[in-house]
């Protein structure tokens, strides 16, 4: 069986940047689940699919013609790495990830990242329902505060405009809504570790989590 550690957590908890530091360390894989919710949610309005149409949205993801290629994203061989990362796709993307029939669609594409050596998975899900049988999970979080302006600084070093009430607000209406779903909603689970990274730098988060994983 493939190790997996599974990463869950909150919007801009920074499990993205942690858990692809500890696939690097490990020599593992790695997957970003939230940039698959985010890709169905670019690729349904590229094709004029509303973000409420369950049906259409679900066959848009069952049929993402995606390619992982490092830091590269291609959705139909076009480079989208940027263009999935706004807010307005990240909205988009908490939307979509609240039907059940999209997160079906999306189910065995997250598996099928499970290769040896290894995988670091970091999501909402990774530990309940894709990975339940993953050997490591980890709840990485960090206060509201820290997370929005973890977020506000991200957005301005892109060059985009930035307004930190407004991203706080969106955070915990996306927050909300990935915690109050009825399906696969985010929650620390009882076999997870709880990971503060409040007053917490990346570097002490991986350091953390590798000494579990070797533990
Ligand atoms: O992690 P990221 O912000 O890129 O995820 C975008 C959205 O996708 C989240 O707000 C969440 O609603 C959804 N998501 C999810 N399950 C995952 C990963 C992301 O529902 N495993």
């Amino acid at each position: 069986l493939v190790p997996v550690i599974a990463v869950d957590g909150p919007s801009a908890s920074g499990k993205g940047t942690v858990a692809q530091r500890v696939a690097a360390a490990l020599g593992f894989h790695y997957l970003d689940s939230g940039a698959l919710y985010r890709l169905a949610a670019l690729a349904a309005a590229r094709a004029g699919v509303p973000w409420d149409d369950e049906n259409g949205v679900a066959n848009v993801a069952q049929t993402l013609d995606v390619k992982f290629d490092g830091e590269h994203i291609l959705l139909c061989d076009s480079e989208v790495s940027t263009a999935i990362r706004t807010e307005s796709i990240g909205v988009g993307a908490s939307k979509v990830a609240a039907l059940p029939q999209v997160r079906a669609a999306l189910l065995e594409r997250q598996r099928a990242f499970a290769q040896v050596p290894g995988l670091v998975a970091d999501g909402r899900d990774m530990g309940s329902v894709v990975f339940p049988q993953a050997p490591l999970k980890v709840f990485l979080t960090a206060s509201a505060g820290v997370r929005a302006e973890r977020r506000y600084k991200q957005l301005l070093a892109r060059g985009e405009e930035a307004d930190l009430t407004a991203i706080t607000a969106d955070l915990h209406a996306r927050d909300e809504r990935d915690r109050a779903r009825s399906v696969a909603p985010l929650k620390q689970l009882p076999d997870a570790h709880l990971l503060d990274t409040s007053a917490m730098d990346i570097e002490a988060a991986v350091q953390q989590i590798l000494g579990w994983w070797q533990a």
